[in-house]
């Protein structure tokens, strides 16, 4: 997707020169509003980039027009996470977050690691046995939502401009191949891309850089790394889903900064891998949730519905009973580590966060990472934007210093010593796997001298229906566990229903022509929000897309078995409406 604009040779880095683009070559008429920087996405990692640049300027006595680019209604609308957090690179972007109100309150106070090993029963394991990664003493039970509220409030303070329920739907290139910024969707156009009375053209935002952190498989990330061929020579990106919710418990169940983690049931001991949380936050908040690995190769199998098993688990049942469920969502992550990381820059831009993949799949944890890359990225950009030279930036304007800064940054220690985890545990299962990560983890601290990889990206590692044994799941008992429309309900999802539609099939016969033998349409399945459906009629079998319940997950982009649906954005402000998920 290319955009219809030309401009000459950038030359970027030089602070007089605010005006990336010439505006008497442009051959587009949408309106361009100039930045010297464009940040795509308000997670910690987009929005930690805005506070670090204009933290710089604020140090330097110096001026940058910043901008951030939000596709949910407001911060933190789109932002599920677990969360625990690691405060690394909160202390270091605010070293005195303690005395500014961030809600970031409860410390773990507990923390504990089950084998689930039946419907019914469960062993602690010993704290020894537990990877030291996977402690969390010093760290803090949060909402990420709300810390991306807060760290929206302070980027604002700074003077870094929020444009939110705007979706970057579009790259812009030059005609020299390097990023000049991005494009808003249109708003207003009907299911069949006609205009309507309220229709309004995107804008063009145009940047000397451009930060990409969209999150796991951002859509802009995911056509960057294929124009760049950022990945080549690594291994395949891998990924899991994480179906989550938040309960309001009875005060008798709830113990605030608890923290604990399970393996096993409902997935089981062997090769399809997860593993669950349940973490106790303030007010008699909980949040529960299972991440299903998405390399899982049974396409019965449903990741929702193993969620609704799992919390009829007792340890995890005697805690939400009497209780209220108050929000549904879920969300891909990211789980390839170091091996799967492509390269993080090409010219005129950066991917940051989990749009490249930082999270630590060990730890199960990607928010220090996602602010900490976030980082680094702006004090590269700061230098680079005041002139710092070519051990900056090359001439091309790729940032070659943000991926030497990364490669010897903490990030990639951490990611590092965590790297043999997750592909043995798809080579290995979950039993054999745990043992190996206590031989790697807690005997070598992550030095085992080869490293592992799985070469089987994760869309391609589903068995053909006919070769697996059918799972029945139980029906909802509406305490407990509950349907996938009910759930959406609460995520409060929100589509303009009249637009097109944002979930693009390659080719429109793929799912009942191919996928309906071969996998039963596992899109049915898969999907935690009821998208996808088989439709059946006397004369007709069709595949059905409710576009308007996707909480933009991305799974469906991932796990296709023949990568035929392409995620693409909707109108701005369409999707969840997570509150402090
Ligand atoms: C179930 C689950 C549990 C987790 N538990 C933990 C935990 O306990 N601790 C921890 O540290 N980490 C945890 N993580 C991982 C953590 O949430 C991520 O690593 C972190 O959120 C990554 O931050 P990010 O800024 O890269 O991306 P995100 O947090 O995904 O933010 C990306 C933002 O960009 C926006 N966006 C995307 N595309 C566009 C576009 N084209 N235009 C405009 N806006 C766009 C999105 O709406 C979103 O707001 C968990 C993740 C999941 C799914
Ligand atoms: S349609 Fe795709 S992105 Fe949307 S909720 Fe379903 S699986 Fe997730």
């Amino acid at each position: 997707m290319s955009s219809r604009i030309k401009v000459s040779y950038w030359e970027a880095v030089n602070l007089s020169d605010r005006e990336p683009v010439r505006e008497s070559l442009r051959e587009s008429l949408r309106e361009v509003m100039p930045f010297d920087v464009v940040i795509v996405g308000a997670g910690p990692a987009g929005l930690s980039t805005a506070c670090k640049l204009a933290q710089l300027c604020q140090d330097h006595e110096t001026s940058l027009d910043i901008c951030v680019i939000e596709k949910g209604s407001e911060i933190g609308a789109h932002i599920l996470s677990g969360a625990v957090l690691e405060a690394s690179a909160l202390d270091e972007l605010f070293p005195d977050w303690h005395n500014m109100q961030a809600p970031v309150k409860v410390p773990v106070t507990d923390d504990e690691v089950h084998l689930l090993t039946s419907s019914a029963s469960s062993i602690k394991l010993p704290s020894f046995l537990v990877p030291p990664a996977l402690h969390n003493s010093g760290n803090y039970v949060i909402s990420l939502g709300n810390l991306c509220r807060w760290l929206g409030e302070q980027a604002e303070s700074l003077g870094v401009q929020l444009f939110t329920g705007f979706t970057a739907a579009e790259i812009l290139y030059n005609d020299d191949d390097q990023v000049i910024g991005i494009a808003t969707g249109d708003m207003g156009r009907d299911k069949n891309g006609n205009e309507k009375g309220n229709f309004e053209e995107g804008y063009e935002l145009h940047a000397r850089y451009t930060v990409f952190a969209e999150g796991c498989r951002g859509h802009l990330g995911k056509e960057l790394i294929e124009k760049y061929d950022l990945d080549k020579g690594k291994a395949p990106q891998h990924y899991g889903i994480g179906i989550k919710e938040l309960w309001e418990v009875p005060a008798e169940a709830h113990s605030p900064g608890k923290v604990f983690h399970g393996v096993g049931w409902p997935l089981g001991l062997g090769k399809t891998t997860g593993g669950s949380f349940l973490y106790h936050l303030e007010n008699n908040e909980v949040s529960v949730g299972l991440i299903t690995d998405l390399n899982y190769s049974n396409p019965w199998l449903s990741p929702f519905d193993e969620f609704q098993r799992l919390k009829q688990h007792p340890a995890i049942r005697s805690v939400l009973s009497g209780g209220k469920r108050l929000s549904y969502g879920a969300r891909a992550l990211v789980k390839g580590g170091i091996q799967s990381l492509p390269n993080l820059v090409f010219p005129g831009g950066l991917l940051a966060g989990d749009n490249a993949g930082f999270l630590n799949f060990l730890k199960l944890k990607g928010s220090h990472t996602a602010m900490k890359s976030g980082m680094l990225a702006a004090e590269s950009i700061y230098a680079a934007l005041m002139g710092g030279g070519a051990e900056i930036a090359n001439d091309n304007g790729v940032l070659e210093s943000y991926q030497d800064n990364i490669n010897t940054s903490s990030i990639a220690r951490e990611l590092y010593a965590a790297r043999n985890v997750g592909p043995a545990m798809h080579k290995f299962g979950t039993l054999l796997g745990s043992a190996f990560a206590f031989i790697d983890q807690v005997i070598f601290r992550g030095k085992l001298p080869f490293t592992l990889k799985d070469m089987v990206p994760d869309h391609a590692a589903l068995k053909r229906a006919e070769d697996c044994p059918r799972i029945s799941y139980p029906a909802p008992d509406n305490e407990i566990s509950f349907d996938k429309l009910s759930s959406v309900y609460i995520s409060n999802t929100n589509h303009e229903e009249d637009q097109p539609c944002h979930l693009k099939l390659i080719d429109a016969e793929t799912p009942t022509g191919f996928n309906l033998a071969e996998y039963d349409e596992p899109a049915q399945r898969y999907c935690p929000a009821g998208v996808y459906e088989i439709v059946r009629s006397d004369t007709k079998t069709r595949f059905q897309i409710n576009a308007q319940n996707c909480v933009h997950c991305k799974t469906c982009d991932i796990k296709d078995p023949t990568q035929n649906i392409v995620w693409t954005a909707p109108e701005g402000g369409g999707g969840p409406n997570y509150p402090n998920m």
